[in-house]
């Protein structure tokens, strides 16, 4: 500390370069501070630090952290807390540029796992990045002082050391619920539970957070259940959808989009307050949409897609330039192969013409001349071949009655059972649709993806830039605007990453198929956590953790992708 101090007067004044002496470790009477990297000037991405606390100064104990689950709770309250301390801090750091700040991984509504705060046996971890204070390139020595001896202990005195035990507890007791309930819902083959007076809708389209004055979540007393969870008197009540081929219906704006919209968000947790606390989906469902214009690598969509113009084959179909229909056909098949058990699907970001094709389509243009197989002559097949559910919005078309297990009406924004009344329906008027599906879903070949794939020159390290919708990896630019349960920018880095250790580690060779692939990344993650991916050591503070699925559809995504003959 007295090192640190005596260091900071020393380069008080000379060109920035100079702070790079600084790196290294410091012991602090309330914890250890760990200088990983200095920032080349005051306008580049800040200083990486670390901070290590020792568990017997704050109030984690260790029976909140005796399961991952309740860990992974425990260190989300930190990052939450020391991101308020930071914004509560009065910050008069003087300086150019990133001068005097102060970050850490800002986290949102869903409770993910991230390597912004660890907590080990013995000791916490927070890493943050700072802005190591220069007037021009001119050190700021004193100002640096002010970051390091008062602002950095007074952010953890208002946070991981002032921590209550019942504060813990509470968000210890919604974690416990939450995995209760999942696995209540497995046990059962509940693939979605929605309790009552849950908040679906949020503030806007650019929020997560919830709608002040929305109509409460109540479930039709048919599709009732009452779960008993922990930590609690009464059982919880809310909407069970069961595995099977749910149908969204009602008229316009009542709330059927908003409603698969909170189904798709049920697979992370959800913090206290945020009214999708027990909105619990299925871990494994995918949202499926159309998107024209993705490029797709050699994907069996045969099962949807035959017959195109001069015989393009689709038991291997590529493209640069996908359709609307081909994309989703690709998105279903891409998100099968990963393992997906349940898929959403809303008619407002579907292809018209792969989700039904009727009677009087059906006359004038002959199947032959028809290469799209429409998703209402499939889904039955998903469900009996493969235990796939659907869940599916769709107002404008009745095809799918038949073919449905249950339908639920959304009417001012309250759901209700109509399965009766719409089977009835499709008994009187029927639709004269002739079924073009075939007897099953059929196969789909296994992909083997080649080294090459990721486009960097050879030899160099690709360079990676992330955004929330994109990754910029080497001369490759892989669009994820459309990965619709991609929620965090901190998952994004972590795709990033992923595809950087298949690159580094030349993972491709080993001839493994996407499906053993994103398996062996889920079983590191699971085993040596989410940092083991980095090439750096120390400080790797902005990861959050990624679903196989989503890091599936990056990787589809990619316009270089290679796949073995
Ligand atoms: P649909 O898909 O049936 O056309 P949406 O789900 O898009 O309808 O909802 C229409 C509008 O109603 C949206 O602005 C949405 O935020 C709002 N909304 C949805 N559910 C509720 C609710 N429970 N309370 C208040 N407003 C809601
Ligand atoms: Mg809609």
């Amino acid at each position: 500390m007295i090192n640190l101090a005596k260091k900071l007067e020393q380069i008080d004044g000379k060109g920035y370069k100079a702070y790079k002496q600084i790196q290294g470790s410091y012991k602090f009477p309330d914890f250890e501070l760990l200088i990983d990297y200095v920032q080349g000037d005051p306008f580049a991405s800040p200083s990486k630090i670390r901070i290590l606390i020792a568990r017997s100064k704050t109030a984690f104990l260790q029976k909140w952290t005796n399961s991952r689950q309740r860990k992974i709770r425990c260190e989300d309250m930190i990052v939450r807390e020391v991101f308020q301390a930071i914004s509560n801090l009065k910050n008069n750091v003087r300086g150019s540029g990133k001068s005097g700040l102060i970050m850490i991984d800002k986290p949102g509504q869903k409770v993910l796992e991230r390597t912004a705060v660890q907590i080990g046996e013995n000791d916490i971890t927070v890493c943050l990045s700072i802005g190591l204070p220069a007037q021009g390139r001119t050190i700021l020595g004193k100002e640096a002082k002010k970051i390091f001896f008062q602002l950095l202990p007074e952010i953890l005195r208002h946070s991981v050391f002032s921590v209550k035990g019942k504060d813990i507890e509470s968000a210890i007791q919604l974690c416990d619920q939450q995995m209760a309930i999942r696995s209540y819902m497995k046990e059962r083959g509940i693939i979605a539970f929605i309790a009552n007076n849950s908040i679906l809708p949020r503030a806007s389209g650019v929020s997560d957070q919830p709608l002040k004055g929305a109509v409460p979540f109540q479930s039709p007393k048919e599709m009732e259940v009452s779960i008993p969870v922990p930590h609690r008197q009464e059982p919880l009540k809310g909407m069970a959808i069961y595995k099977g081929i749910t149908l969204i219906v009602g008229g316009g704006y009542h709330g059927k989009s908003t409603l698969l919209k909170a189904l798709e968000h049920g697979v992370y947790d959800h913090i206290e307050g945020d009214g999708r606390e027990f909105v619990l989906t299925d871990r494994s469902a995918c949202k499926i949409r159309a998107e024209d214009g993705r490029s797709i690598k050699k994907v069996d969509i045969s099962a949807f897609i035959n017959n195109l113009p001069f015989q393009k084959s689709t038991k291997s179909f590529s493209t640069e330039n996908a359709s609307g229909s081909t994309s989703q056909a690709a998105n279903i098949m891409e998100m099968l192969e990963a393992g997906a058990k349940t898929l959403l699907i809303d008619e407002d970001t579907s292809a018209t013409n792969f989700m039904i094709r009727d009677a009087r389509m059906q006359a004038l243009i002959h199947k032959e001349h028809e290469p799209i197989t429409p998703f209402i002559d499939k889904v039955l097949q998903l469900k009996q071949d493969f235990d796939v559910s659907t869940i599916l919005v769709m107002g404008g078309s009745g095809d799918y009655f038949s073919v449905a297990d249950r339908v639920i009406k959304m009417d001012h924004y309250k759901p209700y059972d109509v399965t009766h009344e719409a089977k009835q329906i499709a008994c009187q008027i029927k639709t004269g649709r002739k079924h073009e599906g075939g007897e099953k879903f059929g196969e789909w070949k296994l992909r083997i993806p080649e080294s090459g794939s990721l486009n960097s020159r050879k030899g160099k390290k690709s360079k990676i830039a992330c955004r929330l919708s994109e990754i910029q990896y080497g001369l490759e630019k892989i669009d994820l605007s459309y990965v619709e349960q991609l929620v965090d920018e901190s998952q994004t880095r972590m795709i990033g990453e992923i595809l950087s250790y298949i690159e580094r580690t030349n993972l491709f060779d080993r001839r493994l198929t996407v499906s053993q692939l994103l398996d062996f990344v889920e079983n590191k993650i699971n085993q040596d956590g989410l940092q083991s991916f980095s090439a750096h050591h120390g400080h790797q503070g902005e990861l959050a953790y990624v679903r196989r699925f989503e890091l599936a559809a990056a990787l589809n995504r990619i316009r270089a992708l290679k796949i073995r003959e």
